[in-house]
């Protein structure tokens, strides 16, 4: 931008702490017009703003004052006309370091010249405006498919469902009795699935396809084209976007050998009695008698790193409707849990009290280690640690496993290995490597189960997994989220749960199906930049065809044309800037951040000669976590050293090493980058940003070599957004380990 307004406010105690004059003429050197108000927040001081801006003086502004997190209401301008940075002087000065000192206000003056710098570099977004699809595919006609296409419709959108198998209902199609779903929540309740089946058939805009599959999807959101199999051949569609509810399956009992299934018939699944007792019967399988007690035995399979390291979240719930119904129908006979710990979370907790009140059944804590034949044609369950001292065992004649769920979601490992094996065919070294890695792929192709979606994106035809193969992306900030845009995860394929979840996750998939159709269509980003207009722009003709931002984007934005030249989806893209920290020819930027807009605001710093002793920090601190936690300090009145400089990133994934080596070479003495936790619990908002971080830090020795520095100058710190009590010692901390060394020998460079 060419015209910069800087608009000083004096209000807060900004006026009393800091050299407003001085402030003034630093922002004029650096070619701004200066307007100071005495509070900016006020009407008149809006309407000053506005005059600024309607008179054409400016067409960029920083507003310097409070922070970018207050206000946030009142300080809304079209950012299609205008470029507006926020600076917060109140938060990162003034009240967090001393008024008047010479150090409190050389910390203000670099940060207004570094504003001024980075508008300056700023470009006004264009919207995108693209021809959005209404329509919402949802796969899977289960409870939670069916509720995800009922929610959608609702809101007044086509919905094409579709389910592999040949009629709706999907896991819970079977038994005629549920969890309860509605209050008193105490006993089990009539099966929801064939009222939910006539009330999709009814409503007008859902179209079902059963015997069908997703054969192909390509496209971006609010433009996917769907190529779908089923009986009647191939069908094209156009949607907006996808819900995947294609829910769970039993854990494989088989497995389960040391608690006898398989080698006793009388060692049954909870599925097997459910299927039992919706016949009218209950009876060994063994012997057709009816058995005189059942033990039930928890958490088979489930939370148990051999099997699945992971509460099945629905199993404990299953077994009390399942006492229920046994006691209700059938009352002489005995029921026993063996369990480590029940879990019926919420209402839930009814229907545990009537299986121990109502139904009489006998609860002991034990963790069930073997189930054996007694030679007399019952059943010996064997445990440890029970809460009866030395009872070790028990004698059933019928023993119930609750088998955990395992995600009918992509297996992970394979759709690793197919896309490697697909990258091998097509850039593989030899001829030889070449054909091998083709015939994996095509074997992984026809893996049964591995490809549901079948996208063609550069990173795999399926949702990305988390651990446990759960296709989530985000399990603390973004439910539903997966990591590919405009495509929601519902019910037990997102997580381990019960019906009554799956119906609540099923809505908040449909609504943020919805809100993503909603967003293309404003050319907007979606969550977490929602509302944010500029796109990644590469300049290709100086793109090496690295692969770093195809492989590195998170987001599967980027597909590869035959020479592995990036292809921008922009309405896949989430504006995280990591294909921007890891391209190498720095030629990917956003319109209002780039590599250059950073190094000009590192270019801006003061840096002091070397024998003023006054060493130089940067700090780059992610915008979702780290630095919503300094201004929570700031709010605390938390103080900190005053020789850091710091940048907010959209997160840390997106810092370019040549900012470091800029820093470095500029006689910057210290650079500290604070991010989100990463590794299996991540927070970060990108996933794996911090964490690539990390890993490009590792490549910033050979600059350090090069200048002959420390390694000890740079720094990764994991910080959460609560953690915000510690972040003024981080960088304390960090200042004093700085001031110890000798001064960067480039300044003045
Ligand atoms: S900004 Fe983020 S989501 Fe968008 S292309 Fe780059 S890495 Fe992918
Ligand atoms: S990282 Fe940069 S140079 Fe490499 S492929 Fe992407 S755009 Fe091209």
């Amino acid at each position: 931008m060419e015209r910069i307004g800087v608009v000083l406010c004096s209000g807060c105690g900004i006026g009393e702490a800091l050299d407003m004059e001085a402030l003034r003429g630093v922002a004029e050197e650096a070619g701004a017009t200066v307007l100071t108000h005495p509070c900016l927040c006020s009407e008149e001081g809006l309407a000053a703003i506005r005059s600024a801006l309607d008179s054409g003086e400016a067409d960029a502004l920083v507003l310097a004052g409070c922070s970018p997190r207050a206000q946030r209401h009142l300080f809304r301008f079209d950012p299609e006309k205008t470029v507006v940075e926020r600076l917060a002087l109140r938060e990162m000065v003034t009240w967090t370091h001393p008024p008047g000192d010479e150090d409190t206000q050389a910390l203000a003056e670099d940060l207004v010249r570094m504003a001024v710098a980075k508008v300056e570099a700023g470009k006004l977004p264009v919207r995108l405006q693209e021809e959005i699809e209404d329509a919402v595919l949802v796969v899977g006609g289960g409870l939670a498919g069916m509720e995800a296409a009922l929610a959608a419709a609702g809101m007044g959108h086509d919905v094409v469902l579709v389910e592999a198998a040949d009629r709706l209902g999907g896991a819970l199609a079977g038994p005629p009795v549920h969890l309860p779903l509605a209050p008193p929540y105490d006993r089990p309740q009539p099966s929801r699935i064939p009222g939910l089946v006539e009330e999709v058939k009814a409503a007008g805009k859902i179209h079902v396809a059963t015997s069908s599959r997703i054969v192909r999807i390509t496209g971006q959101p609010g433009q996917f084209h769907v190529t779908v199999r089923g009986p009647e051949g191939e069908v094209e569609l156009d949607v907006g976007a996808i819900v995947q509810a294609t829910g769970a399956r039993p854990y494989d009992a088989s497995r389960l050998g040391h608690l006898g299934y398989g080698a006793f018939p009388d060692v049954i699944t909870a599925r097997e009695l459910d299927l039992m007792l919706a016949e009218g019967r209950l009876a060994r399988p063994s012997d057709g008698k009816a058995p005189q007690r059942i033990a039930f035995v928890q958490c088979a399979g489930s939370r148990d790193p051999e099997h699945l390291p992971y509460c099945s979240g629905e199993c404990c719930a299953v077994t009390m409707r399942q006492i229920l119904q046994v006691s209700r129908d059938h009352p002489e006979v005995e029921t026993c849990v063996l369990y480590r710990d029940i879990r019926t979370p919420g209402q839930l907790e009814h229907l545990y009290q009537a299986a121990q009140e109502g139904a009489g059944a006998f609860f002991l804590k034990a963790c069930v280690n073997g189930v054996t034949g007694n030679g007399n044609g019952r059943l010996t369950v064997r445990f440890e640690d029970s809460l009866l001292p030395g009872v070790e065992a028990m004698e059933a004649d019928l023993v119930v496993l609750a088998v955990g769920m395992v995600p009918n979601s992509a297996d992970g490992e394979a759709i690793r290995e197919l896309h490697d094996a697909q990258h091998r065919a097509e850039h593989g070294e030899s001829e030889v490597q070449k054909e091998e890695a083709q015939k994996i792929a095509e074997q992984l192709a026809h893996h049964e189960g591995t490809e549901i979606l079948n996208l063609d994106y550069r990173q795999g035809p399926d949702l990305p997994v988390l651990r446990y193969n759960f296709p989530d992306s985000h399990y603390i900030c973004f439910p539903y989220e997966t990591r590919r845009t405009g495509i929601y995860a519902a019910g037990a394929v997102r997580a381990p749960m019960d019906p009554a979840q799956a119906v609540e996750d099923a809505w908040g998939a449909a609504l943020k199906a919805v809100q993503c159709i909603e967003a293309a269509r404003r050319g907007e980003a979606v969550h977490p930049r929602s509302g944010d207009l500029g796109v990644p722009e590469l300049f290709l003709q100086r793109c090496t065809q690295c692969k770093r931002c195809t492989e590195e984007c998170p987001f599967g934005t980027l597909n590869e044309d035959v020479d592995g030249t990036p292809q921008l989806n922009p309405l896949r893209c989430r504006h995280c800037g990591i294909c921007m920290g890891a391209c190498p020819e720095r030629i990917i930027s956003f319109p209002d951040y780039s590599v250059d807009a950073v190094s000009r605001q590192i270019g801006a710093i003061e840096v002091p000669e070397e024998d003023e002793e006054k060493p130089r920090i940067l700090a780059f601190l992610c915008e979702n976590d780290a630095y919503p936690a300094l201004d929570a300090a700031a709010q605390l009145r938390r103080t900190w050293n005053p020789w850091v400089r710091i940048i907010p990133v959209r997160c840390l994934g997106s810092v370019n090493i040549v900012w470091i080596a800029d820093a470095l070479s500029r006689g910057i003495d210290g650079i500290i980058l604070i991010g989100c936790t990463y590794g299996e619990d991540y927070q970060c908002h990108y996933i794996r940003g911090s964490e690539l971080a990390n890993t490009r830090l590792g490549n910033v020795q050979e600059t350090l070599d090069r200048l002959a520095l420390e390694s000890d100058r740079i720094r990764l710190v994991e910080l959460a957004h609560d953690e915000f009590q510690r972040i003024p010692g981080i960088l304390d901390e960090f200042a004093e380990s700085i001031g110890e060394l000798e001064p960067n020998p480039y300044k003045g460079f």
